[in-house]
């Protein structure tokens, strides 16, 4: 699959251990930054290499993890290596995957020398540890250096067709038009509005549209999109799910346009392990690094290794908030804060001899 694992041996007699793994991914989106995913992997290298330096012996080996396709940017879907390792995807499938010129995942693996001899099997671990950038503003806001991951929200795409009647813009007087864009128009506003009616942390977007036959002098007569909802607990993404429902019955039926509705993906909360967590935790404290509890709005391999073994995360700030574009920074005083906390968490699993 391409996933690539380094591993440091345990202490004599530990090799038989289940090892505590720390990683991320190095794949990247079009024009994005250098430190969503690779930073988690550097950092991961940066901690054997301080465990190396300080002569340091562990009970459990101390894995580095670099997963293939995480973004889905090239190939669909996204954290595609983590969830063939999870088993939540067979092989065979994600080899068949194409990007859009028609070439296939399993051809460009050998093509790059990365389909290697290894089995993309799960095996025993004690904890996955991943260091990311936050990717949204919450830690610069609060002057913190790390965020201790609890879990990652619950995540709702669903993708909607209004069908009305395509028409000339011109004869078509406005009281006869059935306009899909203005129905999928009414959708857009009401996103926003039951995102911000149900509190703090639900997000909904609109972030894709096809509209048909997208021209200028043409009543749009078909388009389709898509809605991402996000929430921090399972019974708030229902109620955001509910109120879509809503909103997009009540377009349909003011404009009189034919909809369908599709439910292309349900995530459900991710809640990390309270042991892994707990490590983060009493590192950040030993370490007196500003932090604070959070959840992840963005999904991650961790998610997928959190099926797998217990699982947490160590956020570190974006500047600005940015990500996924070519301002992402992180300062690197936090880069090393979070490092550090990365470090200690691993060196508590993995229980220094
Ligand atoms: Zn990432």
């Amino acid at each position: 699959m391409g996933n690539i694992f380094g591993r440091r041996p345990a202490a004599p007699g530990g090799e038989s251990r289940p090892p505590v793994v720390m990683g991320s991914h190095v794949d990247s989106v079009p024009t994005g930054g250098r430190f969503d995913g690779a930073l988690g992997v550097v950092c991961a290298i940066e901690a054997v290499r301080a465990l190396d330096d300080a002569r340091v012996l562990t009970r459990h080996p101390v894995e580095v993890a670099v997963f293939t396709n995480e973004e889905g940017a090239r190939f669909q879907p996204a954290m595609l290596g983590s969830a063939v390792l999870a088993g939540k995807i067979p092989l065979e499938d994600a080899y068949q995957a194409r990007d859009r010129h028609g070439i296939r995942l399993v051809d460009e693996l050998e093509r790059i020398g990365y389909l290697g001899p290894e089995p993309c099997a799960a095996r025993p671990m004690r904890a996955y540890l991943e260091l990311h950038i936050e990717q949204g503003p919450l830690l610069e806001e609060a002057g913190l250096s790390v965020g201790v991951v609890e879990g990652i929200v619950a995540i709702a795409w669903t993708r909607v067709t209004f069908h009305g009647d395509q028409d000339h813009a011109g004869p078509t007087p406005m009281r006869t038009r059935r306009d899909a864009l203005v129905a999928a128009a009414e959708v857009v506003r009401s996103v926003r509005r039951i995102a911000l009616e149900l509190g703090d942390g639900p997000v909904g977007t609109v972030g894709w549209l096809d509209v048909h036959p997208n021209i200028v002098n043409a009543i749009p007569g078909k388009v389709v999109f898509t809605v991402d909802l996000r929430a921090p607990s399972d019974a708030l993404l229902d109620r955001a799910v509910a109120g879509l429902d809503a909103a997009v019955r009540d377009a349909a039926a003011a404009e009189g346009v034919r909809v369908e509705a599709e439910r292309m993906m349900r995530v459900p909360l991710t809640r990390f392990d309270s042991d892994v967590v707990g490590a983060i935790q009493a590192a950040t404290e030993s370490l007196g690094t500003p932090h604070r509890r959070m959840l992840s709005g963005a999904g991650h391999d961790a998610q997928h290794m959190a099926t797998l073994c217990p699982t947490g995360m160590v956020f570190v700030p974006s500047i600005a908030g940015k990500s996924h574009c070519e301002e992402e920074a992180t300062d690197f005083d936090d880069v090393e804060r979070g490092a550090n906390v990365l470090l200690h968490a691993a060196l508590r699993l993995a229980e220094p001899v």
